[in-house]
């Protein structure tokens, strides 16, 4: 997969290229990130990407001829892309819009900066993408979580295993996770994880998702559809509710 992220501050980004998954990910080959400073497809000596916003105001508002330039250079050189454009205004990135987005093999992702771009550059734009309902100075921080949240979907990144059983993904909350020691103070870890029965284990880390989903998120189970796991599962939380009431 081919991300490129098109931004004034381009070490921002090589941030993330750095560490963990992901800088594994680049290494094995499985993702490429490409990084463009806007200002180098600019054409004044002082590579201004800003000017003052017609019709007046506060701020300064991005200017087009440097992304008209890029996407100009862009696909002369990489064909086209799938195109992301940082803001506020946008659809609100959740797991399914992470999921569709590690299916395509190219992608460009738009970072604003001041009041935001000339919006004649919506005519490169595929998608608008917010990462909640807050402004922040800058679509760097938007693009690095688009990036590393849709990178762990592609295949070879994650192992399978562990992507499934994610928060999220199942249309519930994650289930509780323990390590050594098995006792911290007094702090024990639930009996039933040194059973080495399988089975038991399973319905256990689902009874205890179905219960952070229930207590945190209602929302995601009014969503969820049981499977017969679920039901085994719900079926103890309403037995352990009985013998507690
Ligand atoms: N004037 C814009 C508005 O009120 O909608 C806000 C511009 S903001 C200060 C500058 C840039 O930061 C935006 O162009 C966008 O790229 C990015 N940005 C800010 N908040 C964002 C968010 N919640 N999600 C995605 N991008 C955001």
């Amino acid at each position: 997969m081919n991300i490129s992220v098109v931004t004034i501050f381009p070490e921002m980004i090589e941030v993330i290229t750095k560490y963990g998954v992901l800088a594994q990910a680049i290494k094995e080959g499985i993702i490429k990130i490409n990084i463009f400073n806007l200002r180098d497809f600019t054409k004044d000596k002082h590579k201004t990407v800003d000017d003052y916003p017609f019709g007046g105001g506060p701020g300064m508002v991005m200017k087009p001829e440097p992304f008209f330039n890029f996407f100009e250079f862009y696909k002369e050189n990489y064909g086209t892309p799938y195109v992301i454009l940082t803001t506020p205004q946008g659809d609100t990135l959740n797991n399914d819009l992470v999921k569709e987005l590690s299916k395509k093999d190219n992608i460009v992702i738009i970072c604003g900066r001041y009041e935001g771009i000339d919006e004649r550059v919506m005519n490169f734009v595929d998608k608008e993408i917010s990462i909640g309902d807050y402004v922040l100075t800058g679509g760097e921080l938007p693009a690095m979580v688009i990036i590393d949240s849709i990178s762990r979907f592609v295949p070879g990144v994650i192992d399978k295993e562990s992507l499934e059983n994610e928060s999220f993904n199942t249309g519930l909350l994650d289930h509780p996770h323990y390590t050594r020691p098995r006792d911290y103070n007094g702090n024990k870890v639930p009996e039933v994880l040194f059973s080495g029965n399988h089975k038991k284990i399973e319905i256990w880390r689902r009874k205890m998702a179905l219960k952070k989903t229930l207590e945190k998120r209602p929302d995601l189970f009014l969503k969820k559809e049981l499977d017969l796991i679920d039901k085994k599962a719900l079926i103890e939380l309403f037995r352990e509710l009985d013998t507690n009431a």
